[in-house]
């Protein structure tokens, strides 16, 4: 999950990272009041999840509290680069003298984590990196130990930062791994981090993104979720703790085990193309012990689905046999016609391994005139490729 530089702020500051104050608002009226509060002067700054905001008009300084009114007023509403601004920033000013950048990532290549550092801050630094690699210093940085203070030393020597702010940057390293480490982030970035006047080292932008496998462990990041963003199925499915992705074709797809729904979403793209080119219209994987209630919960996600034309419901019966998986289909479409949802997408179903004949009599006896049953993964996802088609 990406952070809007606002909540970014919120993290560096709980992590004791030098940021200045800041609040975020949603109307340019509400602006006058907080420059008050901020002394007079602000910086106003979009708050989208995108970069680049400052290249496009979406980061201005305002002189007084009539001027940050009118330049909230510029920036909310604004488009950048398909973000439409909903909430500003802002936030106390800073007299720049230099920019530079640092981050620490997962880098999932070399299988470890990696700081990044180079005094040519504030520019987009994949620009740096490919026009000039060497001012992009890329340390290593191991799990177990993380950033001591002798890593932090290396790595603001490496980016060659001047001698005299040294100790500020690698304080600055040891608080920005901190938020890294304790609020399970998977980059945590900033851009620029800055040199004052005055010859303080403060962060003025933040990225962070956090690692969602964590969420059980860290039940404040919750209330970061961008809730009007979401996509309302995708919504719905977290709240039922379904593993669910909205993709934009018209066949839903519910299958059992990752790596099986990855490759249906294959075969019914490729089945597809015979087909009007209709595409797969979800990830959705229920599991292995997958009960009726949660094929309930999975099929009432997906016909609910305006996209859906048509449903493939493709399963490998192992612990969970197919029998049961069976039994789960009938009684799911029972649960949902009882609860008064309008079940009228015809399904396939495509039962294989443990216990599959007997799964497939459960459904040949059931007689469900909605649902039809086909032996093969392939012949399966052209039936309802077909039937989405039509
Ligand atoms: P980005 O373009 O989305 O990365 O947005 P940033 O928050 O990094 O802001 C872009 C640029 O605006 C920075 O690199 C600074 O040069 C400038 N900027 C941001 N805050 C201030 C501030 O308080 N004072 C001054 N003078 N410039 C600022
Ligand atoms: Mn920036």
């Amino acid at each position: 999950m990406d952070l809007f530089e606002y909540q970014a702020r919120d993290l560096f500051a709980k992590h004791d990272v030098p940021v200045l104050a800041g609040e975020v608002i949603e109307t340019s009226e509400a602006a006058r009041e907080v420059t008050e509060r901020l002394g007079g002067r602000a910086v106003v700054k979009a708050q989208v999840k995108t970069g680049g905001r400052g290249k496009a008009g979406g980061v201005k300084l305002a002189s007084d509290p009539a001027d940050a009114v009118e330049k909230a007023g510029q920036i909310l509403g604004m488009d950048i680069k398909g973000h439409t601004v909903h909430k500003v920033m802002l936030a106390q000013t800073a007299d720049i003298q230099e920019e530079y950048y640092v981050s620490f990532l997962l880098d999932r290549t070399n299988r470890t984590f990696l700081a990044m550092a180079s005094v040519e801050g504030g520019v987009e630094i994949e620009e740096v990196a490919a026009t000039k690699p060497e001012a992009l210093a890329k340390i290593p940085v191991d799990a177990i130990e993380g950033v001591t203070e002798a890593k932090a030393r290396e790595i603001a020597e490496a980016a060659k930062f001047p001698a005299e702010l040294v100790d500020q940057i690698s304080n600055v390293l040891i608080k920005l791994w901190d938020v890294f480490v304790k609020e399970d982030a998977l980059l945590v970035e900033v851009n620029p981090l800055v040199k004052t006047a005055e010859g303080k080292v403060i962060a003025l932008d933040g990225k962070v993104s956090l690692d969602a496998n964590a969420d059980f462990r860290q039940p404040e990041h919750e209330a970061l979720e961008d809730k009007a963003a979401a996509n309302p199925l995708e919504a719905a499915a977290k709240a039922k703790n379904l593993n669910y992705v909205k993709l934009d074709g018209q066949v839903g797809i519910i299958g059992n085990g990752a790596g099986l729904v990855m490759s249906t979403l294959d075969v019914v793209a490729y089945a597809g193309e015979a087909h009007s080119n209709v595409k797969p219209a979800n990830f959705l994987d229920i599991g292995g012990g997958a009960s009726a209630e949660v094929m309930a919960n999975g099929l009432e996600i997906i016909l609910g689905d305006p996209d859906v034309k048509s449903v493939f419901v493709n399963v490998f019966g192992g612990i969970t046999a197919c029998d049961a998986v069976a039994n789960g289909i009938v009684q799911a479409l029972e649960l949902l016609k009882s609860k008064g949802e309008d079940v009228s997408k015809p399904l396939v179903v495509r039962l294989d391994g443990n216990n599959a004949e007997l799964g497939r009599k459960i459904l040949t006896d059931a007689a469900h005139p909605l649902v039809q049953q086909v032996d093969t993964m392939d012949g399966a996802a052209d039936k309802a490729a077909e039937l989405a088609a039509k």
